[in-house]
């Protein structure tokens, strides 16, 4: 099929060395969870991409040697000839595809404490290693460097055996051993290896050039640089020598592959960073000073920007990790003209945190994402259903949404009832929070697609109760009524009710996001669960003209958003908007002056004042419904009902992704297997 201008660019072959990607669409490397440990699940995945139309898909980071490993971070491994079977399933799988495989070879150097191998660190100089390991990096010598040089051109070599394309130099995220070299706060050698912008550099170009050597006549060679760090004068940036750096290698690799540093800048959650393509004013320069092709990121999803980056030469291939994650068949649908298919990321970075917490990924908008192998889900076929029989869905929020349109798409006739005037449920009214308006994504791609499918009717303004459901006679009920936050104050670290909270005005995150809430006054947000919410809350209430504090019993602020990469951002933003912040406190009691709070570690009491509380602790699983239909089984028989099942919040609170995901496993299941018959494939260690 032939692409329709103005696309069709996005579909031109692009030579890269000496081998030839068929399109313009380009998976960086991402990290993912699956790594070494599970490489059936990684191929899996990596091959629906290449199904899907990306023309190149790369692995995450590869560790060339036990010198620099990052466990328990679950990366891919080359450190000798048997890591290559598992390599090959990945290069087969994208291969059979027709796109290209990439490998990024890393050196993590400073950055990789060595739990595993237990060998000292390697940086440019002696220093502390960058997690909080109490270990140091030693400085390399010029042994140590000529090894360096050696295993990067061993790995290479090996990365050709298995099949890969394109194999990188990576001098990203300030988590590679070439970077730290170049970056003068880690490099203070006098040799040639340190010193002038050409000595930080000679190493780097040194790297490259032994990849070409060796594996440069079939496998087209990649340097990913990070041009900025963002933080001004203290890193490498555009305004200081990465601009001189790109002049000195500007022709020495087949493709530059650029983007910022580090990790939480480079992949921004859409919270500070809401604009498709952040990255062109730090990255567009590099084109202009290359005759290689360039790929950049900036969570693309839409095709105009990436035509417009083209056309205005910014870049020659688009960059996606997280755009590819949610949504793999992204180039087809570009290329069959199903723009409205898309399935675009909502920058949230819950596919971060399953590398983070070193699992295998998920996504929130993608609910197949890394189920590819292990449950067999592909993000766009589905089982034709096993009954004729119609499906009432309650509740139109993610959970609901997500299992109302693959039981559709599995060709039920379903029935979406949900009790407000729009669809979305909690997707919805938190995107009117500040920076969240992309997770309403997760309702309009659903919503748009449903309202084409024939066989979905959808009712608004429809509050379903037991006497309406009996009524109706469905045979089929999926429950997606959603969760209420508690207004007693119990969650994590209270078990019983907080006293006193008949004293003051307390609210819920629920009132919030109706718009309930004061615009003055000194208000306290108690936040004991530990996600976005209570932060995000904080800068509402901070930005409609309170002065907030907010209080929490963890060790930090939004704590778990340190899995997204987003934590230091936001308590930035909560300062900046003068929050004043106090963690390990938990509430003893409430007076109508304000909050008696007690340190978590010596129980030690101080007041603070406050004219009313926002409560962000726990929620109650919306299962008044279930229980009522529950408690009337003869009805249930009589009105012909087989069954009913709770999905989403209202089975157990969770994240969107959580109810996404659990809408989705419900309607692949429907008819089948009990749910606790059908889980997961496993892989096993081979004994033996
Ligand atoms: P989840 O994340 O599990 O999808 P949400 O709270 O986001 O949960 O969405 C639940 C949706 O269900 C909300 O839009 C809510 O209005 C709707 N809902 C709750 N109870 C009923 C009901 N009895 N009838 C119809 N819709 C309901
Ligand atoms: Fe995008 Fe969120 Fe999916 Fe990651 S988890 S790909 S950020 S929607």
């Amino acid at each position: 099929m032939t692409t329709k201008p103005p696309y069709d660019i996005l579909f031109e072959p692009v030579q890269i060395g000496p081998v030839t990607a068929p399109n313009r669409f380009y998976q960086v490397p991402h990290c993912n969870g699956f790594g070494h440990l599970r490489p059936k699940g990684l191929a899996a995945m990596r091959g629906i991409k290449a199904e899907g139309g990306w023309g190149v898909v790369c692995t995450e980071e590869v560790e060339i040697h036990p010198t620099a490993e990052i466990s328990p971070a679950v990366e891919g491994r080359i450190w000798d000839d048997l890591d290559i079977p598992s390599h090959r399933l990945m290069t087969d799988a994208v291969h059979e595809h027709g796109a290209l495989a990439g490998i990024e070879l890393v050196h993590n150097g400073l950055h990789a404490p060595n739990r595993i191998s237990r060998l000292p660190p390697m940086a440019p100089s002696a220093t502390p290693v960058d997690s909080s390991d109490p270990v140091q990096a030693r400085a390399m010598d010029l042994a140590d460097i000529r090894n360096l040089r050696r295993w990067h051109r061993d790995a290479a070599l090996r990365a050709k055996n298995a099949g890969y394309d394109i194999v990188y130099a990576y001098a990203g995220h300030s988590m590679s051993t070439l970077m730290h070299f170049m970056q003068p706060r880690y490099n203070q050698r006098s040799d040639e290896y340190g010193g002038s912008l050409e000595n930080r550099v000679r190493l780097t170009r040194e790297v490259i050039s032994e990849i070409k050597d060796a594996v440069g006549d079939s496998c087209g060679v990649a340097f990913r640089f990070a041009v900025d760090e963002l933080m001004g004068a203290n890193g490498l940036s555009i305004d200081g020598e990465a601009q001189d750096i790109v002049g000195l290698l500007a022709e020495l690799p087949d493709l530059w592959d650029v983007n910022v540093s580090g990790w939480s800048n480079d992949s921004a959650t859409a919270r500070f960073e809401p604009n498709e393509g952040y990255q062109e004013s730090y990255t567009a320069f590099v084109k202009s000073m290359t005759s290689k092709p360039v790929v950049g990121v900036g969570r693309f999803t839409s095709p105009d920007a990436m035509v417009s980056q083209i056309r205005r030469g910014v870049l020659d291939l688009i960059g996606a990790a997280r755009p590819s994650i949610a949504d793999p068949f992204l180039p087809a649908k570009i290329r069959e003209d199903r723009i409205e298919a898309i399935r675009e990321c909502i920058g949230c970075n819950i596919c971060v945190s399953g590398d983070n917490l070193n699992v295998p990924i998920r996504c929130t908008q993608n609910p197949t994402m890394g189920e590819e192998w292990r449950r067999g889900w592909h993000p766009e076929k589905i089982a034709a259903r096993a009954s004729d029989a119609p499906v009432l869905v309650v509740g139109g929020g993610p959970a609901g949404l997500e299992c109302a349109l693959q039981l559709t798409k599995r060709g039920h006739k379903v029935t979406l009832a949900e009790a407000t005037s729009a669809l979305g449920g909690r997707s919805l009214l938190e995107s009117r929070l500040p920076g969240l308006a992309s997770y309403a994504r997760v309702k309009e791609y659903r919503e748009g697609l449903l309202r084409t499918m024939a066989d979905a009717e959808i009712y608004l303004e429809s509050p379903l109760d037991a006497h309406a459901i009996l009524d109706f006679g469905f045979p089929h009920i999926f429950l997606a009524t959603g969760s209420s936050w508690r207004r007693d104050g119990t969650g994590r670290a209270n078990h019983r009710p907080i006293p006193g909270l008949d004293k003051l005005p307390v609210l819920t995150p629920d009132d919030v996001l109706a718009g309930k809430h004061p615009t003055s006054g000194r208000v306290a947000v108690f936040d004991d669960d530990h996600y976005y919410l209570g932060g995000v809350i904080a800068e509402r209430l901070a930005e409609s003209g309170c002065e907030v504090t907010l209080v929490t019993p963890a060790l930090s602020v939004s704590a778990w958003s340190d899995f997204t990469l987003e934590q230091d951002k936001i308590i930035t933003r909560l300062l900046e908007k003068n929050v004043a912040l106090t963690v390990r406190r938990n509430i003893t009691k409430v007076s109508d002056s304000g909050l008696e709070l007690a340190c978590m570690h010596t129980g030690r009491r101080e007041e603070i004042s406050a004219d009313a509380l926002v409560l962000v602790t726990a929620r109650n699983a919306n299962q008044g419904l279930q229980q009522s239909l529950a408690a009337q089984s003869e009805a249930m028989a009589t009105a012909g009902i087989e069954t009913l099942q709770p999905v989403g919040d209202c089975l157990a609170p969770g994240t969107i992704a959580n109810a996404v995901y659990q809408g989705h496993l419900a309607a692949r299941n429907f008819l089948g297997e009990a749910w606790d018959a059908a889980l997961f494939r496993r892989e096993m260690a081979a004994l033996g």
